[in-house]
């Protein structure tokens, strides 16, 4: 397996673990963009938000309800955060297993640059 993100669930390189259940596995972004930038993947490989199925449904709610939960864990819930999933090219994905982004410990503009 190829996948960047699938090395870092089998731990063939490693990351910055923040939180890990069956499903989900979340760790700190390499090169954060803010004071708290972590990813949120399930551990099934899905490429992009393109593919994901019917089925799969209750897995990308685990992504939201998981960002979710690290935001109050880490105390800035109340205040605001934002969750970004980037889709091909032009939505800005580098990574092509999905993930979500949750950011934190500042204020964002709207709209996306
Ligand atoms: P995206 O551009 O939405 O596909 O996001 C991919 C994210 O993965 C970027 O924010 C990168 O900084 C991050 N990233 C790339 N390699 C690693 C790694 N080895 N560990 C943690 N984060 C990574
Ligand atoms: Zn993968």
């Amino acid at each position: 397996m190829e996948c960047l993100f699938c090395k870092i669930i089998n731990r063939e390189i490693p990351a910055d673990i923040v939180y890990e259940d069956d499903h989900v596995l979340a760790f700190n972004d390499i090169s954060p963009t803010a004071p708290t930038h972590q990813l949120i993947i399930p551990k099934k490989h899905i490429a992009t938000l393109n593919d994901i199925e019917e089925g799969e449904l209750a897995l990308i709610g685990r992504l939201q309800f998981t960002a979710a939960q690290l935001a109050r864990q880490q105390g800035f819930a109340d205040d605001g955060y934002r969750v970004v999933m980037n889709c091909n090219e032009k939505g800005g994905q580098t990574v092509y297993h999905i993930h979500m982004h949750l950011l934190g410990g500042r204020a964002f503009t709207w709209p996306a640059g």
